[in-house]
C-alpha cells in the first residue's frame, strides 16, 4: 500500500492529519477519535463511515 498518499490525507471533520492503521484498513483522527475505512485502498472520508475507536477497551 502506497503510505505516502495515507500521509497526507486530513480528517474532513477537523481537519486533523489522520494516521494510517496498522492494518492498513482505517485512518484514525486522534482529535475526533474516529477512524476512516480504507476500502480496496482507497480511503473513505465520510464522517457517516467512520467508526469511533475504542480508547482503552472496556
Ligand atoms: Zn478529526
Amino acid at each position: 500500500m502506497d503510505t505516502t498518499v495515507l500521509n497526507i490525507l486530513a480528517c474532513p471533520a477537523c481537519n486533523a492529519p489522520l494516521e494510517p492503521q496498522e492494518n492498513g484498513r482505517g485512518l484514525l483522527c486522534h482529535r475526533c477519535g474516529l477512524v476512516f475505512p480504507v476500502i480496496d485502498g482507497i480511503p473513505v472520508l465520510l464522517i457517516d463511515e467512520a467508526t469511533p475507536i475504542r480508547e482503552g477497551g472496556r
